[in-house]
């Protein structure tokens, strides 16, 4: 049944044409999604009074299409994963290699390594073939069997590899730099006539994509950073005033620090890039934890690596793909916290951890792994069925198909909403560290 018109817009995915082959996957009676099932998107509706058009937008149900636009036998898959480490990428890895050559019986599956370094022939990267041989226990470790690379390649040279080696569907697995990269090679290949899908499975750590509830690797964050935080607690308690201390991913949004604040409330100050905070008295985060030292003695401080970038000054450096390299909030935070309890001779022991890449490099937790699973299936589901220049993600507890272009700003928390609400609750840290009127 389509949605009612005036209530509903529906925001359909592009195709490459119509579907013209029987899915194998009808021999083993799997139930079919059709492009008609629709979820509604959550957040629009808050916000409708400022939107023109309908209240409600739906997006299209991610699932296996009763038919194809490709036909199995004659299609060449292709995989790249690009920017920074996150636990589940092998594991989507695997997941498409499977669905695409146990699943339909494509011709081949093809890994391009070293990012898109690998779909750029000077590079000299040879791809690998993937099948369930060699890829069936690589969901067990952490990092990318393809390897990752940053830096910008010519996109037109990118086509000119995914024709040379006949792809005919392009998975990227990557963070927002990637995602860019997808819409420009599928602006490629509109422009040369080809008929190759490109599809993102996004991968971000901090759980920033727009519309998208959950990013892979993400839960495994919070968990590995809950023990290092079981860690920090024990080191503030082992001493007199005993200060534990630990920076977490979290460039422009702190999901991980807030998660972790709440999963181990044992946690005294969790400082993310929404909220600023000043550091001087009277009423700035050093009094403050002065307070809580002179109350219990011991604290421990969450500080997502994107925070407080006020208190810096200076320009910011940029890393090869032009992604602006934060100052370290941690270091300076470490000088501080000591040099203001040293000008009041008062001891302190602090502990500084910085687990960033042990938990990067980390295998997915078993429900990370099963959302990669899933997310890997229902990416070759969409592909197989000609859809193009989107992602797969999980949107009102569904996976759905979202178009490129809906793919907005950053997922950021609210400091008024219900999480870092939670955090203020748990932590009993001030809502306001500043000295703003
Ligand atoms: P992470 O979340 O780890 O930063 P990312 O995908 O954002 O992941 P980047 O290094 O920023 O990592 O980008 C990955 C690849 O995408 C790089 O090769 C980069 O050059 C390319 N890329 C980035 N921005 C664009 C863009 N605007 N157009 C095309 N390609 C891009
Ligand atoms: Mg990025």
């Amino acid at each position: 049944m389509n949605p009612d018109e005036s209530m509903f817009r529906i925001v359909p995915t592009e195709t490459l044409g119509p579907c013209r082959y029987d899915s194998p996957l009808g021999a083993m009676r799997q139930r079919f999604y059709t492009d008609g099932e629709w979820v509604i998107r959550r957040t629009r509706s808050h916000e409708f009074e400022e939107l023109e058009g309908p209240p409600f937008e739906c997006f299209e149900r991610s699932g296996a299409r009763e038919k194809l636009y490709f036909r199995p036998q004659d299609t060449t898959v292709g995989i790249v994963t690009c920017g920074g480490l996150c636990p589940g990428i092998n594991d989507v890895i695997r997941a498409i290699t499977f669905a695409a050559a146990e699943g339909y019986g494509v011709k081949q599956v093809l890994g391009f390594q070293y990012g898109y370094e690998g779909l750029v022939a000077k590079y000299y990267h040879r791809p690998i073939e993937l099948n369930p041989d060699n890829t069936d226990d690589i969901h067990e470790k952490g990092g990318s069997i393809l390897k990752s690379s940053r830096g910008p390649q010519d996109t037109g040279e990118i086509v000119d590899t995914l024709q040379h080696y006949c792809v005919d569907i392009l998975f990227a697995i990557g963070g927002d730099g990637t995602m860019r990269g997808v819409r420009d090679i599928h602006d490629e290949i509109a422009r040369r006539g080809l008929r190759i899908s490109v599809i993102g499975v996004p991968k971000t750590i901090d759980n920033d994509i727009s519309l998208v509830e959950r990013t892979f690797g993400y839960e495994t964050a919070v968990e590995s950073a809950w023990s290092t935080i079981t860690s920090a607690h024990a080191e503030a308690k082992g001493y007199r005033n005993g200060i534990g201390l630990v920076k977490l991913m979290g460039r422009d949004s702190g999901w991980i620090a807030a998660s972790t604040a709440l999963a181990n409330s044992n946690v005294n100050f969790c400082l993310i890039p929404e909220v600023p905070f000043d550091l001087e008295p009277p009423n700035g985060f050093l009094e403050h934890l002065r307070r809580r030292l002179m109350r219990r003695a011991h604290a421990v401080i969450v500080v997502a690596e994107g925070a407080g970038q006020n208190l810096f000054e200076g320009e910011y450096e940029r890393d090869k793909s032009g992604n602006k390299r934060l100052h370290d909030i941690g270091v300076l935070l470490q000088e501080q916290i000591e040099r203001f309890f040293a000008e009041q001779n008062t001891e302190i022991n602090l502990k500084y951890f910085d687990p960033s890449y042990l938990i990067r490099s980390t295998p997915a937790n078993a429900n990370d792994s099963e959302y990669c699973l899933r997310l890997g299936h229902n990416a070759v589901h969409a592909a197989m069925a000609g859809k193009t220049n989107c992602i797969v993600g999980l949107h009102c507890g569904v996976l759905v198909n979202l178009p490129m272009p809906m793919i907005g700003e950053r997922k950021r928390v609210d400091p008024n909403g219900w999480t870092w609400q939670s955090v203020l609750q748990a932590t009993r840290q001030p809502a306001d560290m500043t000295h703003e009127e």
